[in-house]
């Protein structure tokens, strides 16, 4: 079933990218994992699924352990500065940072480790107050800041729009977020400029995401079905 899924969004893909004359080779699926057990990630590996992202760091730490590197992992949920660490060591990106003690801890830690971690910052384009997320207009002091640690390579931007069961809403958010990337990317605060990273739709809303740039799409539902 899982492979069906995987075969469904990735034909979905490749319509969205035609429909806007868009590569399809440039949407990475983030095949969004949590709450699923290992052997539905292990099936997912075994259908050519190879990237992941996992909300929770305990729980994905037991399971990137039992998967060996067969598997990569985005995290994509809330970060504590003391989990930074753990953070550092587990995944090859981190979609989430908002505010520059997360940041100074994964560069901290990235260092530490030799390595250089690829980060987004996720923008809060909604103005949700209860949602994670720096305010688009605190964003340029943020990337200001984040571009200067050594270890950490600012990669782009990601954002989870206010909830919506109609994915056409989605679409001003995901348009609002594809010019703050270009404006941080014309500024110079992007480490890669030919490659600037829009993490942006999930399982409803991925089609019009693509439509609107995006390069990472996350999608759990569609791919695992409901989570436990
Ligand atoms: C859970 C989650 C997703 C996946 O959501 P689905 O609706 O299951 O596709 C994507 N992004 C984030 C940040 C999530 O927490």
């Amino acid at each position: 079933m899982i492979c069906d899924n995987l075969k469904t969004i990735y034909r979905q893909i490749e319509e969205a990218a035609a429909r806007t004359g868009r590569d399809p080779q440039s949407v990475r699926l983030v095949a969004v994992s949590k709450r699923q057990g290992p052997e539905r990630i292990l099936e997912a590996l075994n259908c050519g699924q190879e990237l992941f992202g996992e909300n929770y760091l305990q729980e994905a730490r037991e399971k990137i352990e039992q998967l060996g590197d067969r598997a990569r992992f985005h995290f994509i949920g809330h970060l504590q500065s003391n989990k930074a660490r753990h953070a550092a060591e587990l995944f090859t990106m981190v979609e989430t940072v908002d505010r520059l003690k997360i940041a100074r801890a994964l560069d901290r830690h990235s260092g530490s480790l030799g390595r250089s971690l690829d980060i987004l910052l996720q923008v809060n384009v909604g103005r949700e107050p209860q949602k994670a997320g720096v305010l688009p207009e605190n964003l340029e002091e943020l990337a200001r800041e984040v571009a200067t640690l050594p270890s950490l390579r600012l990669r782009g931007l990601m954002t989870m729009p206010p909830y919506t069961t109609d994915p056409e809403e989605s679409r001003p958010f995901f348009r609002s977020l594809y010019q703050l990337a270009r404006e941080l990317r014309d500024k110079g605060l992007l480490s890669d400029k030919s490659q600037v990273e829009l993490s942006m739709g999930m399982s409803r809303d991925f089609p019009v995401a693509i439509e609107e740039g995006a390069t990472l799409i996350r999608v759990g539902t569609a791919i695992f079905g409901p989570r436990s």
